[in-house]
């Protein structure tokens, strides 16, 4: 199949069209070859497709919540054409077969790259390494582990973890949270606010000191460590630190600690309710400086669908977390376009190309837009604004923290390998 996008706007600003046949970029220029499809792109922008590097897709255990073929479908009408899918399903991916089945489920739902993340500790105890060589040299080739939902706590056990996966050149992304420092109930962020809602918090320094600790980590094992969800200013100074030291770290943040501050917790609505929590103003304004000064190398969603009778209840019981895919670009575009802090071509790199190259899936994914390419594409309706619905989601969970919210920028079409898996706006 052939498909020729006419009068693109490319991520550095030129315009084009692109011409895509058997899956790959066949042409680029002012080309008057007839395909199967037209799209307009008329004032539109096209980047590389968006790569997800923290999805939680929850098949198998908890298909009511969420299953790998609708979490696909929020990610193609988010503009991904691959996401990491994270460990902490029941069963647990901490074997090679568990690795292959959720590979196997995405190919089968077919609409997106599916790559499973690997736990980095058997059941994500905390305390045995899982099987990382067999899911690395398994089919689904497991390069990122994570016992993403938990830290791992115990620095033996990270030590080592890090030492083994530099051998295949796997990362391991850490939830850098000390457990012993966020008590049992903990729900929000710990400062005079929640002292005021009577809600259990913990502080930014819960996982400032897990940071500080990972990245000392990484430079003595000379490996390499992933920050997931940045939250705070000061993880933000110790991760420009050790990049400045040479020390093989990276580092994502989430749409909602881009925009969202933990003064909405006032309503005690648990949509609100997420780990780590939303925190002040200030460490949202450090981790905006960040992205765009190429501190945090990506947006990742930390999407994380849960079922209604999992999310309504008293704040304190709530389960943790939020939706993420659908909206990930136009909160970007809002936040981060929009404010002149980042340009397209910033965007092309937070959202696909460092992504794509943490995960090491840059063979495929996150390629510039260029002849001979994967026609991995995303097209953007960069001005576009969209109130957010949650009803209209195609998640199968509604905990949908921008719904009513005016966001500016639209995903108009994703093509994945040259297949459009969505077009004008909706799934193909
Ligand atoms: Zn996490």
């Amino acid at each position: 199949m052939s498909i020729l996008i006419k009068g693109a706007t490319l991520p550095d600003g030129t315009t084009s069209d692109v011409l895509v046949h058997d899956g790959t970029v066949a042409e680029l220029g002012a080309i008057s070859t007839k395909a199967d499809r037209t799209i307009d792109a008329d004032g539109l922008r096209l980047l590389p497709g968006l790569v997800d590097l923290h999805t939680h897709l929850r098949e198998p255990g908890r298909e009511d919540a969420e299953t790998v073929l609708t979490g696909s479908r929020a990610a193609a009408v988010g503009g991904y054409t691959a996401v990491l899918a994270m460990a902490n399903t029941h069963p647990v991916t901490d074997t090679a077969e568990a690795a292959e089945r959720v590979l196997d489920l995405g190919r089968t739902a077919g609409l997106v790259d599916v790559q499973p993340v690997g736990a980095v500790t058997k059941g994500l105890a905390g305390e045995e390494l899982a099987e990382l060589g067999l899911m690395a040299r398994s089919r689904a080739k497991v390069r990122v582990f994570s016992d993403d939902g938990k830290c791992v706590h115990d620095p033996r056990v990270m030590r080592r973890a890090l030492e083994y996966v530099k051998a295949f050149g796997g990362v391991i992304s850490q939830h850098s949270q000390d457990p012993s420092l966020a008590g049992p109930t903990a729900c929000c962020h710990e400062g005079e606010l929640s002292g005021r809602l009577g809600l259990p918090g913990w502080p930014g320094v819960a996982e400032e000191v897990i940071v500080a600790r990972d990245v000392m980590l990484a430079r003595h094992t000379g490996s390499r460590v992933h920050v997931a969800h940045v939250s705070t200013a000061g993880s933000v100074e110790v991760v420009r630190w050790a990049k400045s030291q040479g020390i093989d770290v990276t580092a994502e943040v989430t749409p909602h600690h881009l925009l969202l501050t933990t003064d909405l917790l006032t309503g005690y609505d648990p949509t609100y309710k997420v780990n780590p929590p939303l925190r002040p103003d200030e460490d949202v304004r450090a981790l905006r400086e960040a992205l765009a000064d190429g501190t945090i190398d990506a947006v990742a969603t930390d999407h994380a669908p849960h079922a209604r009778h999992d999310k309504e209840h008293a704040f304190v019981d709530a389960a943790f977390g939020m939706l993420g895919l659908e909206t990930a670009l136009p909160v970007v575009t809002t936040v981060m376009v929009e404010s002149g802090l980042l340009d397209w071509a910033g965007v092309a790199r937070v959202m696909s190309a460092n992504p794509a190259r943490i995960a090491g899936l840059d063979a495929e994914h996150g390629r510039p837009i260029a002849v001979g390419e994967p026609a991995n594409l995303t097209l953007v309706d960069p001005t576009t604004k969209v109130v957010v619905d949650r009803a209209a989601s195609v998640s199968l969970s509604r905990n949908n923290p921008w719904h009513d919210r005016k966001l500016t920028g639209r995903v108009v079409a994703t093509l994945l390998r040259g297949t459009p898996t969505v077009l004008e706006g909706e799934l193909a």
